[in-house]
């Protein structure tokens, strides 16, 4: 009996095996065996409005192909951006565009646009800085102009806010005045002064009223005139053409400047006494002639010892004798560009002087234009060239001066302007 259950045993586990073979009843083709399948693989994937499709291949023989569909997904859509705007973005916050599905027409609004951020234009002065406080400026957003930004002006040291000029020092005939404006912003510290002209005198009556009004001086402190409109034959005494012009001086030292007086010729001194007729000889101390004066006659300046300083117009063109005898100060006279003619003995005496020459060609010149004397022991006075006397022209014309008959005299003090 043991072996009989054993054998039963057997069959039925044999009758089991068999029946798990002939239960698989997976189709067979025509080689006979049973198809292996792979995986499902997509071949066109479902969309919202059309069913797709996947297939399997056998692994024993790929050529053993199954295919079936993929239902419709309503969730898979192909979007098409468009331009339609549902939420305009902002500098700040993103908006929603329109999307559509190009298949099944359904729309979405998820569509992000962007953020646009700030989009700022130029910056404008709003409030010029001035002289103590600083300006501003802003800028504005093109998207939105609720947006600004602003930012300060530095401080404009130049950017004052002037007052009108006010006399604060009157001038006077011999002084110039001063006129001051402050700044509104800080009239403390921010002020400013500019010299007023000081009064012209226009006439000789006039001048020496002033004059005879102000009190003694020395040479080292002239006053300063102003003479203006002033006629050249308002000025002259006896034969003096200058005569009343000195008569006015009253005594007192003066530099006068007559650049806004109207003349054309100085005449000459013919038949005079210095003593009766410029009994001020001494009390000019400076003097700037009129533009326009072609001719200054004999002896105008004679024996005006004090001159250190004579201003003469480009219109010179004559200088007449003995002009600027003994004017011993006289350290320096400019003749102009268009002298053609200067004197006998018009520098005589000027023991201190040096000439600046402008003319190209060499003026004709005097007998002893530029001579003085020395006294020598045993012998007694004696004529020379000034001893220390410089004569410059342009440098171009050095050898015409030189060679110049009347000029090679003074040869060698002749030398180029620097
Ligand atoms: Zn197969
Ligand atoms: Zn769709
Ligand atoms: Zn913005
Ligand atoms: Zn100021």
């Amino acid at each position: 009996m043991k072996n009989l259950t054993k054998i039963l045993g057997i069959i039925a586990l044999a009758a089991v095996i068999g029946f798990g073979v002939a239960g698989c009843e997976q189709p067979t083709d025509p080689t006979g065996h049973i198809h292996q399948w792979g995986e499902w693989e997509v071949t066109t994937a479902a969309t919202c409005i059309a069913t797709g499709s996947q297939t399997r291949t056998c692994t024993l023989d790929a050529t053993h192909k199954e295919t079936r569909d993929i239902a419709i997904d309503p969730t898979v859509h192909d979007w098409l951006v468009t331009d339609e705007v549902i939420k305009a973005p902002t500098c700040t916050e993103t908006g929603e565009g329109k999307t559509v599905c190009k298949l099944c027409g359904v729309f979405d609004s998820e569509h992000i646009l962007p953020v646009l951020g700030h989009d700022y234009g130029n910056w404008t002065e709003t409030k010029a800085p001035t002289c103590t406080e600083v300006g501003e400026e802003t800028r504005t957003c093109n998207h939105d102009s609720s947006y600004k930004e602003t930012r300060p002006i530095a401080i404009d040291p130049d950017a004052h806010d002037w007052g009108t000029w006010v006399e604060t020092t009157t001038p006077t005939y011999t002084t110039t005045g001063v006129e001051t404006r402050k700044c509104t912003h800080n009239p403390l510290v921010h002020t400013e002064t500019r010299p007023l002209a000081q009064l012209p005198i226009t006439s000789v009556a006039n001048l020496s009223t002033v004059l005879s009004s102000l009190p003694a001086n020395n040479a080292d402190t002239p006053y300063e005139i102003v003479l203006s409109g002033i006629d050249i034959t308002d000025l002259a005494k006896a034969e003096d053409p200058l005569g009343e012009l000195f008569v006015a001086l009253n005594g007192k030292y003066v530099s006068l400047d007559l650049s806004s007086c109207e003349w054309d010729e100085i005449p000459d001194i013919t038949n005079w006494n210095i003593a009766q007729d410029r009994p001020d000889n001494n009390k000019i101390i400076s003097i700037n002639l009129p533009s326009g004066i072609t001719s200054i006659g004999d002896y105008a300046f004679f024996f005006c010892y004090n001159l250190t300083q004579i201003t003469l117009p480009t219109s010179l063109i004559s200088i007449g004798k003995e002009t600027f005898g003994y004017c011993s100060s006289l350290m320096q006279i400019t003749l102009p560009i268009n002298i053609t003619s200067i004197g006998d003995n018009s520098f005589g005496f000027c023991d201190s002087l040096t000439v600046v020459c402008l003319a190209q060609s060499p003026p004709t010149l005097g007998w002893a234009a530029f001579w003085t004397s020395v006294y020598v022991d045993g012998v007694g006075f004696e004529a020379v060239i000034i001893p220390n006397l410089q004569i410059r022209v342009p440098a171009a014309s050095v050898d015409m001066y030189k060679t110049n008959t009347e000029w090679s005299t003074y040869a060698d003090r002749i030398n180029g302007i620097e």
